[in-house]
């Protein structure tokens, strides 16, 4: 039997108290679109790992005003912190990319500039791929939000180095230098969930990576990963490798 999951709603701020106050695209959700009214419970989150039962005590014109009766801390977090570093795709695919990103449990997403990238993310951008992320986690049931980080050079990252993550590059079928391994044939020994909780994935843009972008990696000690025979597009890749790498969905993606 599958639990239902109830009616969500984010509070921007820390709940600390005992009264929260909703406002904005909340406050109008619960009002407006969901009609609630005086004595009505609601589940709020904050981002910080809690949930909250609250039941509303006044509906403004702009706000609306809940008290809290319990909280509890509910983690539906993957076992593996997953960031993906992704050449964004256009528009409407963006926003599907970051929706299903969320549902699957990927922690982070640093969007690259890499030397085939043709979009260039805005901070209007990133607010708006924010509030996909807070949708998205209600839907699902997330108490922890998906981080979108401010976009970066594909260099600036590989030079990075920092942290002891494994680091792939999806770079599809054999390259002259060496071929990339197919994902599919990781041994259990060397699964990057068996080794560090920490990964980091990389995914390029409609282009692909250039042979010297991926050779760059590779000597950062980036490996190169295949997924399969088909060429997929910026975002089946990203999620194609986010459910293979997060052990969350079951058999079919322990590796
Ligand atoms: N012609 C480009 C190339 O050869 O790289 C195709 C790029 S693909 C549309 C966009 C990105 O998705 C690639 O840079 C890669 O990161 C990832 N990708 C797509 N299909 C893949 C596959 N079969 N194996 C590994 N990565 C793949």
């Amino acid at each position: 039997m599958f639990a239902v999951m109830p009616d969500r709603y984010y509070c921007q701020h820390p709940i600390a108290g005992a009264d929260v106050t909703l406002e904005g695209p909340e406050a109008r959700h619960l009002a407006s679109v969901m009609r609630a009214e005086v004595g009505d419970t609601v589940v709020l989150f904050d981002g910080t790992g809690f949930e909250f039962q609250a039941s509303v005590t006044r509906i403004g014109k702009r706000d609306v005003q809940l008290t809290i009766e319990s909280k509890a801390e509910v983690d539906r977090e993957a076992a593996v912190q997953l960031t993906l570093a992704v050449a964004m795709p256009k528009s409407e695919r963006q926003k599907w990319l970051i929706e299903k990103a969320v549902e699957l449990g990927v922690a982070r997403i640093v969007p690259i500039v890499a030397q085939r990238s043709v979009v260039k993310l805005k901070a209007s951008g990133i607010e708006r791929l924010r509030r996909t992320v807070i949708e998205a986690s209600k839907q699902c049931g997330r108490n922890r939000l998906m981080e979108i980080a401010d976009p970066v050079a594909w260099k600036e990252l590989i030079a990075d180095g920092a942290g002891d993550e494994e680091k792939l590059i999806a770079h599809p079928g054999d390259t002259e230098e060496g071929g990339s391994t197919d994902l599919q044939v990781r041994t259990p020994a060397t699964t990057p969930s068996n080794n560090s909780p920490n990964i980091l994935a990389a995914i390029g843009p409609e282009g692909g990576f250039t042979d010297d972008e991926v050779q760059s990696a590779i000597a950062a000690g980036w490996q190169s990963v295949s997924l399969g025979p088909r060429i997929l597009r910026v975002e089946t890749a990203a999620l194609s490798l986010a459910a293979r790498l997060l052990d969350n969905l079951g058999p079919i993606v322990s590796l």
